[in-house]
């Protein structure tokens, strides 16, 4: 039974009682951490539905990530049931792919558009700067990615760009020029990057607003969480869907934010938009929530001493009925081993003490690049994990290149990726071919696909040359076949197969090659997973749905298995960088790396507006934590193989010093050195700083299998020990002998014969058993 109005409202403070209620005018909410804002949104929705002061299909709810927009489906679908189902729950960016496929004819566009992330982008940019003969090192194609990316989030197109700016300046005379070429290029390959999600949707709907009418009429609530964070080319498109059409009253908004947590400055999001809502919304009601429940009297005394230090903010009341609990428990490692041994013990100590699950922690870092040593530990230790944060799968060498060739199948004009995969694997159609084939399709204003098709007329093309680039038009040709007539796995299946990418790794001898296999493997599963959630499913929307896992997203269910239901009922460690935390709550939390340098980062600390920022992380990840936080430091990390040596950071320094219980403090180490200053800010700022260049986290590389990255394989403690002869029991390949063994120690690799034929197996990893 679904509750009625009443019930909704039962429990919630008078402040968000109102908010729940509210009706009329547009309205914004602001808190602090924890005081349920996300909880509002819910509960608003469930009542608009009780009180059938709206219908399903006339409500949007955005939110930041998609991890986010399935925990908010989830909660409200607790609340109404399956008519959650015709509710657009999303990202902003899906909200926009999903007009954008709707809209397409209207505007001459192509519905199979692919959706470019940020590595592709930058490809296609890097070979536009080069076509314009800039000097890479004067002109940094990631700089200028970056700059195009925030005029495309201010809403300059490319166009507007060339007649403002500043010819006599050569940067943005080379951006306004890549731009230009990078959206004709872009039209060309039918793509979009993630920019032009959000931007192109507006320009449709100003360009076209019978169509803009349209989405008014039917949505008549829109709802968006976590609103400091939106930038312009967001603000915008809000702006757009609530605004009054042909005969149509303006939709009713919600917003719901909170300054102190804006942390996305860096792409573009603007805090003004929160700031100037009663100025943009001149009838809008503003609420106040002052109670926080999440956390305990401590944690947030803590987390408002951190935040109070930043300027120019409004002081806000924020109190809890939590009580003291815990105090907060300091770490200091000798190293970033110490920190991550410490981090381990504490989690093992918790498990036998307080009957704490693995499910109920979460580590946090400034910058991804830190997880390795945690995650080597949480392995050695056997405590299952995962590492949020979706590009790192799908950066994966071996999964961009599937997703090419299937990217390809669906949009034959997707130039970037037909170039990567032209010659992948290698199939003797060399860079001299890919340029002849380049300049037929300039000089004949082809697709580089139709050109292909014409090779033999290619200027300077060799005749060898010609049938290799035959045999792979033939061998798209027979995958598109599969792809239109059997689907997105078969497709998958055969991409792998007859192009001989998979055989090429099997026959390979390098033990990294098996770990690529095994993560084909997980994306085979992946496809199949999404066939079977989406019968009607087609290869377009398994891609678009991948493209979409933003870095903050992913969260994999755990497969059906032993190891899964473990991890059910148990749950595993969760490790993620502090931007990815947005919006979570855990019960226990780490807030790891607090040195000066490594958070605050390296490049904020002259700057008083991102240290403002980095202090606003800060407070974020302070504020995750329900019952217990721990704040923990090393002494030194090494980089590129060197020990640096770092101080503590001013954010444990401003948390009031009787709230923090120390297991270990700093040694007394001579004062920092002005030799290890200047190093540690030379190396610092390159590779700390890989996450901010891009303007997103970037991937750490690990070398551990997806499958145990994420926790659904429970790690070996040792290496079992084998010799050959043994007979063996694998979890996917089954029974087989162990054939020779190669190494020692957690490098040893076993080569064993299954029915299925012969592996290579790092036994660290390998999900093995003797028999
Ligand atoms: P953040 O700023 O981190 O996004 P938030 O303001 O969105 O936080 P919520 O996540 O909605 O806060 O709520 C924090 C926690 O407090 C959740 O566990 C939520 O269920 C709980 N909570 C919120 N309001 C109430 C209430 N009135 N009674 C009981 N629990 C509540
Ligand atoms: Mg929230």
């Amino acid at each position: 039974v679904l509750p009625d109005a009443q019930e909704l409202l039962a429990g919630l403070n008078p402040q968000q009682e109102e908010a729940v209620k509210h009706a009329g005018s547009p309205l914004l909410i602001i808190a602090g951490a924890g005081s349920g804002k996300t909880r509002v949104l819910t509960h608003r929705i469930a009542h608009l539905l009780a009180t059938k002061r709206a219908r399903p299909g006339e409500v949007l709810a955005i939110t930041f990530t998609n991890k986010a927009a399935a925990e908010m489906r989830e909660r409200i679908e607790a609340l109404v049931g399956e008519r959650a189902r015709n509710m657009w729950i999303s990202t902003f960016h899906s909200s926009c792919v999903r007009i954008l496929r709707r809209e397409a004819k209207t505007v001459g566009l192509n519905s199979n558009f692919s959706i470019y992330d940020s590595a592709d982008t930058l490809r296609l940019i890097t070979l536009v700067a080069k076509g314009l003969d800039l000097d890479p090192k004067r002109f940094a194609p990631k700089a200028i990615a970056s700059r195009i990316s925030a005029l495309k989030n201010e809403l300059i197109d490319e166009e507007t760009y060339a007649s403002t700016a500043n010819y006599s300046d050569p940067f943005q005379q080379a951006v306004a020029e890549v731009y230009k070429g990078y959206a004709e290029r872009m039209r060309q390959a039918n793509a979009f990057d993630f920019d032009d999600l959000i931007a192109q949707v507006v320009y449709l709907f100003q360009a076209f607003p019978a169509v803009a009418d349209s989405y008014r009429r039917r949505f008549r609530h829109v709802l968006v969480d976590e609103y400091q964070d939106t930038n312009h080319a967001q603000y915008v498109l809000v702006r757009e869907l609530t605004g009054a059409g042909e005969d149509i009253e303006p939709a009713e908004l919600t917003v719901v934010g909170d300054s102190d947590q804006s942390i996305y400055a860096f792409r573009g999001a603007d805090v003004r938009n929160i700031v100037e809502f009663e100025k943009d919304y001149p009838d809008a009601r503003t609420i106040l929530l002052e109670q926080n429940y999440r956390s305990t009297q401590t944690i947030l005394t803590a987390a408002n001493a951190v935040i109070s230090k930043n300027p120019d903010r409004p002081e806000k009341r924020l109190w809890t009925a939590e009580g003291h609990g815990a105090k907060i428990i300091g770490y200091v490692g000798e190293n970033e081993h110490d920190e991550a041994r410490f981090i381990a013990n504490e989690i093992d100590r918790l498990q036998d003490t307080e009957q704490l699950r693995p499910g109920d922690v979460a580590i946090f870092y400034r910058t991804n690049a830190q997880s390795r040593s945690i995650e080597d530990l949480l392995i050695r230790v056997g405590l299952p994990y995962k590492v949020v944060g979706g590009t790192r799968f799908y950066e994966r060498k071996e999964i961009k290149d599937a997703l090419a060739y299937l990217r390809v199948l669906v949009n034959p004009d997707d130039v970037v990726n037909l170039r990567r995969i032209l010659n992948e694997p290698k199939r003797g159609i060399g860079d001299r071919a890919e340029y002849a084939v380049a300049a037929l399709a300039e000089r004949d204003r082809l697709s580089f696909m139709e050109a292909l098709r014409r090779a033999e007329d290619a200027p300077g093309m060799a005749t060898r040359s010609v049938n290799s680039v035959a045999a792979f038009v033939k061998l798209i040709d027979d995958l598109t076949e599969v792809a239109n007539g059997s689907g997105a796995a078969a497709a998958l299946e055969a991409v792998l197969e007859q192009t001989g990418y998979l055989a090429e790794l099997r026959q390979s001898n390098d033990p990294q090659d098996e770990s690529r296999v095994e993560n084909l493997a997980e994306l085979v599963a992946v496809v199949r997973e999404y066939e079977r959630d989406n019968p009607e499913g087609s290869l377009g929307g398994f891609l678009e749905q991948v493209s979409l896992v933003a870095d903050a997203d992913q969260i994999p269910d755990a497969p059906d298995d032993e190891g899964a239901r473990l991890a059910k009922d148990q749950g595993v460690v969760t490790l993620m960088t502090l931007h990815t935390a947005k919006g979570l709550e855990f019960p226990v939390v780490f807030l790891t790396g607090l040195e000066h340098g490594v958070f605050p980062h390296q490049r904020a600390m002259a700057d008083a507006k991102e240290l403002a920022e980095e202090r606003r992380l800060a407070y974020v990840g302070l504020t995750r934590a329900r019952q217990r936080l721990y704040l923990t430091r090393s002494e030194s990390r090494s980089l590129w193989g060197q020990s640096q040596y770092y101080p503590a950071s001013q954010f444990i320094e401003e948390v009031p010093a009787d709230l923090i219980d120390w297991k270990r403090e700093g040694s007394r180490r001579p004062a920092f050195t002005s030799q290890e200053n200047i190093r540690a800010s030379r190396y610092g700022g390159s590779h700390w700083g890989a996450g901010r260049a891009t303007g997103r986290p970037v991937a750490s590389q690990s070398t551990a299998p997806a499958a145990v990255r994420q926790g659904r394989v429970q790690p070996q403690k040792e290496v079992i020990a084998l010799t050959v002869g043994d007979q063996v029991s694998h979890s996917s390949f089954g029974n087989g002998t162990v054939l020779s063994l190669e190494g020692a120690g957690d490098k040893t690799v076993a080569k064993v014969k299954f029915g299925v034929g012969e592996k290579r197996l790092l036994l660290r990893y390998a999900p093995l058993t003797k028999l």
